[in-house]
């Protein structure tokens, strides 16, 4: 055996363990030690449930190796997170706000020591980061923030104010990147956004109010005044613009949603296939009804399509790898995954029926747990619009008209295509309106995404579960893509209310 490929199964082994003993320390602390249904019914988590789960030190997969982590391998971090997902969803966007959202973008763009300072408290003290973007008036237009930063060149540091909210793990991270707008000298905002790692023990943050998030109980959220002063070293660095840096660091984020959402579709699947396979009505188990089998097949599909995105990003999109113009694999991913993942809740919600209604029921919380994801990073509608506008973009420089002959060049939707000859063969129209763009974006994203899997199959994954999946896919997309094509445009009616009392019209 050559000594890389020596080395690289004693990684695989290590990364085995790793996984394997975090697992069972998961499944210890949720299943035996605690009532998994108390855990997650209240809000926060009891501070010794965290340390046992930072003790397995999971946000080391997202710290470089020189500072004490296991090196920031993509595939590690995506194989923790689902791992983590799969017994808690809450608890998985915990590590990814932490390792997406905080640790990756420092370990890009930080200074040196200001790296070995932070990595060193997350390893050795289990500190905890989060970002802070969203603001009350401005949430999907970010670019537009109030909170404005400016250098004081006598004492080198950086104060930042302004308010922010619904940010994960507000009152509780111990780190925070802030994102501000410059400051020029007649005190206007500048287009620039800068990113500062913040330490929240050096005081500034102060909760306004805490929000009764609906779920996700784990993690608080709530609204925070900031009037902060940051050391200028604590300043990422853009290779270029704020803004794009910012676009890198949102973009790896997005590419890595399948982390999370891997280990939930799967925890829905099994769970479903566990419920029909014991419930019994009209005599014969839930299983062996076709509706249900359909409604499994999907979960099926979904877990697939989710194991097919998690190889692609791993395969593709190293540390190292600049994101920022990634957007349509990135925008692909997050919107249809995290579509899935609450379309996969909420149909496990309608096998299980009633009982899933209760609070403590898997079904309904995580029909309300994973329903932020189809908000927050990126609301799914402006995504889908994002997905068209990208893809028609591509078409405008190749000159290209055709839907189907631009898909079956393009490296995103080559294997794909060839599904959808006849339903994308017609030219686009340049100039469609928002819903139109909306509409086109979902099918295109799975179009994308069905690619991935296409391409996880080339691989070896588990060939029925792959030519099923592409069964499922190949139904939705052209669904959505005849949605595209009628061209029936409802209008919002203004005053709605004139003649529109049924009960006004009733004769008898
Ligand atoms: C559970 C949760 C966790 C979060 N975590 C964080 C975090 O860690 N850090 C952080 O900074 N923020 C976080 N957020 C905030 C999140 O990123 C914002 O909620 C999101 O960006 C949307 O902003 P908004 O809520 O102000 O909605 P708005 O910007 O008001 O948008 C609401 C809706 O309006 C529609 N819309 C908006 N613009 C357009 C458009 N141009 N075209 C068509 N439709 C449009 C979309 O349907 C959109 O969903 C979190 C939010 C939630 C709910």
């Amino acid at each position: 055996m050559d000594f890389q490929l020596q080395e690289k199964k004693a990684v695989d082994k290590d990364l085995t363990y790793f996984l394997s003993d975090y697992r069972e320390r998961l499944s210890e602390l949720f299943n035996e030690r605690n009532n998994e249904d108390e855990l997650v019914t209240t809000r926060g988590l009891p501070p010794y449930v965290l340390r046992k789960v930072l003790e397995c030190n999971p946000l080391s997969a997202f710290i470089p190796s020189e500072y004490g982590g296991r090196g920031c391998v993509t595939k590690e971090a995506m194989s923790m997170l689902q791992t983590t997902s799969y017994q808690s969803l809450p608890l998985s966007l915990m590590m990814g706000i932490n390792g997406a959202l905080f640790l990756q973008p420092v370990a890009n763009y930080g200074e040196e020591d200001v790296k070995k300072r932070v990595f060193g408290k997350f390893i050795k003290e289990k500190n905890m980061g989060g970002l802070m973007i969203t603001e009350p008036d401005y949430g999907s237009d970010a670019l537009r923030m109030q909170t404005g930063f400016k250098l004081d060149e006598d004492s080198d540091q950086y104060s930042i104010q302004g308010l922010k909210h619904w940010a994960g793990l507000t009152g509780w991270a111990d780190f925070w990147l802030m994102t501000a707008r410059g400051l020029d000298d007649k005190g206007e905002l500048t287009r620039d956004i800068g990113f500062f790692i913040h330490e929240s023990s050096n005081g500034g943050i102060e909760v306004e109010e805490y929000y009764e998030n609906m779920g996700l109980l784990m993690l608080p959220y709530g609204r925070n005044k900031v009037d902060i002063e940051v050391p200028s070293s604590y300043r990422l660095q853009p290779k270029s613009t704020g803004v794009k840096m910012m676009l890198d660091i949102l973009h790896r984020s997005r590419l890595q949603f399948g982390g999370m959402g891997t280990g939930f579709l799967q925890r829905m699947l099994d769970e479903g296939i566990d419920h029909c396979k014991e419930r019994f009505v009209g005599g014969k188990s839930l299983f062996e009804y076709d509706q249900v089998k359909e409604r499994l097949a999907n979960l099926q599909s979904y877990f697939t399509v989710s194991s097919a995105v998690n190889y692609f990003t791993s395969s593709n999109v190293p540390l190292s790898e600049d994101t920022s113009r990634m957007d349509l694999a990135a925008n692909s991913i997050k919107s249809v995954i995290t579509d899935y993942m609450h379309e996969a809740s909420q149909s496990l919600m309608q096998l299980v029926g009633a009982k899933g209604y209760k609070m403590s029921h898997i079904a309904g919380r995580s029909m309300v747990d994973s329903r932020p994801f189809q908000i927050f990073e990126g609301s799914n509608d402006i995504l889908y619009q994002q997905i068209t506008e990208s893809v028609l973009k591509k078409m405008k420089r190749a000159k290209q008209t055709n839907l189907y002959e631009f898909l079956k060049d393009y490296s995103l939707t080559e294997y794909a295509a060839e599904h959808f000859k006849e339903s994308t063969n017609f030219d686009v129209n340049y100039k469609m309106a928002q819903r139109n763009l909306v509409k086109l974006g979902r099918a295109l994203g799975r179009i994308v995404t069905m690619n991935m899997t296409i391409q996880l199959g080339q691989s070896g994954f588990n060939s029925d579960m792959v030519s099923n999946s592409i069964k499922s896919l190949k139904g939705e997309i052209n669904g959505l893509i005849s949605a595209y094509s009628s061209n029936e445009s409802p209008d919002i009616i203004d005053n709605y209310e004139d003649s529109s009392s049924w009960l006004d019209l009733v004769k008898a």
